[in-house]
């Protein structure tokens, strides 16, 4: 394995916190704000029996904004390890409703010929105009390309495929490690094509055949770059990747009273983001005292072995509402990110 520029238990791993602003709704029903920051990227939650302090590489309250994340987060580095060939991957993890998409790509757009206002997109396009710079900056020597998928109940679902939905397999080569068959890679040059896949993509994600309203909230969507650099023949090539990760809910779907297709569902949550959980905590352990770890656990965990496993850097923005009545999820997701750190 190829050693890393940023060796070190810190810096290999990072979670940062936002806590969004309260709704309109809960506003109006005059929901009470549970979680404080204290600066420092501590973060203080105090409710009727709770009273308790995590600590992150960083916090966002509600006053954040969109840049003030993508600055804050280093998300600026990992765009600059990918392009120097590493795998680099961020992924948004919080209950449904807690603000994952919007960090990721800030409020959905109402069309494509509508695009939200700059100042509100996230950290996808934000990194998308970082590369592209870059590239332009080293007269275009990097390859782009994207592709992106969605694991729902463990089937694997490519994004960009204008086709019928149909469940892709995933496979393991000695070469390649776990891959999926047959998904798309588009290849992209400009800001607005790859924002155009990721807007048809997510448009898919929403409308999917099997839908239930909130389907999106039940799958993880995985949009990742190849960053190929061109280089001049005598050198091997670099390859990197960036992956964005939009996990499904965290809430505990089986305290919905749910039964038969539902609890399936569950299930496959409950089982990728433990497995995720597992991983990630393991991996947060120096080098040298880390055991075995279980990718095979899920299809969300292994498709991210290589990115996890590798060298670059690994962000998790825990996402969390500050109102009394999301207390418990709110705590869940603490414990679940504190855990990676
Ligand atoms: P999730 O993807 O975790 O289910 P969303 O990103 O869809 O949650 O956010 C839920 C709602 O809260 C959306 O209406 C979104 O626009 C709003 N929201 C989330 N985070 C913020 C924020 N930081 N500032 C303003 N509105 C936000
Ligand atoms: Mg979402």
């Amino acid at each position: 394995e190829r050693e890393g520029p940023v060796e070190g238990r810190e810096t290999r791993l990072r979670v940062v916190l936002r806590v969004r602003p309260l709704t309109c709704t809960e506003t109006r029903r005059g929901d009470q704000q549970v979680v404080h920051s204290l600066g420092d990227g501590a973060v203080h939650v105090s409710a009727a029996r709770h009273d308790a302090t995590f600590g992150f590489s960083a916090v966002f309250d509600a006053g954040a904004s969109q840049e003030a994340v993508f600055e804050g987060s280093g998300m600026r580095q990992l765009v600059e390890l990918a392009i120097d060939g590493f795998s680099c991957t961020v992924f948004a993890f919080g209950q449904t409703g807690s603000g994952k998409t919007y960090t990721l790509m800030g409020p959905l757009a109402q069309s494509e010929t509508q695009p939200a206002s700059p100042a509100l997109l996230g950290l996808m396009q934000r990194s998308f105009t970082c590369l592209l710079d870059q590239s332009r900056s080293r007269g275009s020597d990097l390859a782009l390309s994207a592709s992106y998928l969605e694991i729902y109940n463990e089937q694997i679902r490519d994004l960009l495929s204008p086709g019928p939905p149909c469940a892709l397999p995933l496979r393991w080569s000695k070469t390649r490690g776990f891959y999926v068959e047959n998904q798309l890679n588009v290849e992209f040059e400009s800001l607005e094509a790859i924002v155009s896949l990721l807007l048809q993509g997510s448009q898919r994600r929403r409308t999917s055949a099997h839908a239930l309203n909130r389907h999106s909230s039940r799958s993880h969507a995985l949009l990742t770059i190849h960053i190929r650099s061109r280089a001049a023949s005598a050198c091997p090539s670099k390859q990197g990747t960036l992956c964005f990760v939009d996990l499904a809910g965290s809430e505990r779907v089986k305290e919905t009273g749910s039964s038969g297709e539902l609890s399936v569902e569950a299930n496959s949550i409950n089982r990728s983001l433990l497995a995720l959980g597992h991983c990630i905590s393991l991996l947060a352990k120096p080098r040298g005292k880390r055991t075995h770890i279980p990718y095979r656990d899920s299809k969300l965990t292994r498709l991210l072995a290589r990115s996890l496993g590798g060298s670059g850097i690994t962000l998790m923005v825990a996402c969390i509402s500050p109102s009394s009545r999301c207390l418990s999820e709110t705590l869940s997701t603490l414990h679940y990110a504190s855990r990676a750190r």
